[in-house]
């Protein structure tokens, strides 16, 4: 039984709360193993992955932010927005690798941006 609009979750409220705070979780765009879906979509689980990577490596490794590596991280988003908005507005069709892609590189640019503002405003 498949159902392109049919939702990840079981619980309709558990699934709602998800899909606006964390992630849409549609099947067609999600990562499975057999018939199990991963918890987020392909995007989301690249972003959460490279993201909780560097906070892993900069838990060893002192970073000391600047404009450029700050500009750089602002530039790593720029592809998952142009995937996910060209998408969005119905220029084309991306794929679960392109949305892997895209999201670890963005995750990257996240993890930095949100490390740099901690390390601006508590250092
Ligand atoms: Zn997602």
């Amino acid at each position: 039984m498949k159902n392109k609009n049919s939702k990840v979750a079981t619980n309709n409220h558990v699934d709602s709360l998800l899909k606006v705070f964390i992630c849409h979780r549609l099947p067609e765009r999600t990562f499975k193993i057999g018939k199990w879906y991963f918890p987020v979509c392909s995007r989301c689980t690249g972003i959460y992955i490279s993201m909780f990577s560097y906070y892993f490596f900069v838990y060893f490794v002192y970073v000391q932010y600047n404009p450029i590596i700050i500009t750089i991280a602002f530039l790593m988003i720029i592809p998952v927005l142009l995937d996910g908005l060209t998408q969005f507005f119905g220029f084309r069709e991306s794929n679960n690798a392109l949305r892997f892609t895209t999201g670890l590189i963005a995750g990257l640019g996240l993890g930095i941006l949100f490390k740099a503002m901690k390390w601006i405003l508590f250092s």
